[in-house]
């Protein structure tokens, strides 16, 4: 047996960040959104545990950790455990979310690996559990199971599913360097030592979603990285004023940079940012959200 579950790539339309708590973590108010940019993992019957990765031409191959440095070996071994039986499956990944992106790609892998290990080893793993298990492995975990559009509090791993109902086009351009995570967050801290306890709430945010108008979502998108990942990145501000100037209504850091999103009026505009945008860089992808979480596509 084989089942292939796939899992969808996160952007942030809303990033509040807030000062690094004791445990180190900052405190986030986020508006997730799942987009049409997903991997797909496959997990076969196997005596043993074996992990493949397969990347389109656009992603470095050496950009993504092999097996015993995956996450998806970290996630089998989780629920494993959780479970007390033994890791044994034959798993592939394939790739079309941007590695080291801001767009949270091994969080998506992570909560791809848990529903399908879960059918696999006929687990019947309860939603709150994958939940909690979602949360040790990372932050953008638990969204990736949920999708759709969704609030997240805490260090962004408490995900409760927000109305959204029209459909968003972005256009999203990966950068081919990554940016980590971690180094964001310090120049963050640099940048903003008087950063407030609460992060900045997500209201306007979320009563621009409900009028459907992206006129107004654009005015509304908010991403509190976004400084630190242009201060380590400047070219990115090129980029964003390119795609502005390409037709976008606004561009924007996803999450903590640095692949830029694109908010277009509609599908017919973002081909055409997209083409406009093309003409300078080598990948630039046009989706839509909100789509669902991490789901069964192919049980064979
Ligand atoms: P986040 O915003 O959640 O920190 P990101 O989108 O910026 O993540 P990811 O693609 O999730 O970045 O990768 C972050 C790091 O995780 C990579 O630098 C890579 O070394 C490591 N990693 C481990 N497993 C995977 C995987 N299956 N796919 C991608 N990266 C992985």
């Amino acid at each position: 047996m084989s089942i292939t579950v796939r899992a969808p790539a996160k952007i942030n339309l809303h990033l509040g960040v807030g000062a690094p708590r004791a445990d180190g973590f900052h405190p986030l108010v986020t508006v997730y959104q799942a987009v049409g940019l997903c991997d797909d993992v496959t997990a076969a019957e196997s005596p043993g545990w074996t992990l493949g990765v397969t990347v389109p031409d656009w992603i470095d191959p050496d950009a993504v950790p092999v097996t015993g440095a995956n996450i998806v070996d970290r996630a089998a071994r989780l629920l494993a455990d959780h479970h007390g039986v033994e890791v044994h499956a034959s798993v592939s990944v394939i790739k079309s979310i941007p590695v080291a992106g801001g767009m949270a790609g091994g969080s998506a892998d992570a909560a791809a690996a848990l529903v399908a290990l879960d059918r696999l080893w006929g687990l019947e793993t309860t939603d709150d559990d994958l939940l909690a298990l979602a949360a040790e492995l990372g932050s953008d975990v638990p969204f990736a199971l949920v999708g759709g559009t969704a609030l997240g509090t805490g260090r962004g791993e408490l995900v409760e599913p927000v109305a959204d109902p029209a459909t968003w086009w972005w256009v999203v351009v990966p950068s081919d360097q990554g940016l980590s995570t971690p180094a964001v967050y310090r120049r963050f801290d640099e940048l903003s030592p008087d950063a407030p306890e609460e992060p900045a709430d997500a209201r306007a945010l979320l009563l621009a979603l409900a009028t459907g108008d992206p006129v107004i979502l654009a005015g509304a998108l908010h991403n509190d990285l976004e400084s630190a990942a242009l201060d380590l990145r400047p070219d990115l501000a090129d980029l964003l004023e390119l795609g502005e100037a390409s037709g976008a209504l606004r561009g924007l850091v996803s999450g903590s940079g640095p692949t830029c999103l694109f908010l277009a009026e509609d599908a017919d505009a973002a081909r055409e940012v997209a083409a406009r945008l093309s003409e300078s860089r080598s990948v630039v992808l046009v989706t839509n959200g909100p789509v669902a979480g991490a789901h069964v596509v192919t049980y064979a």
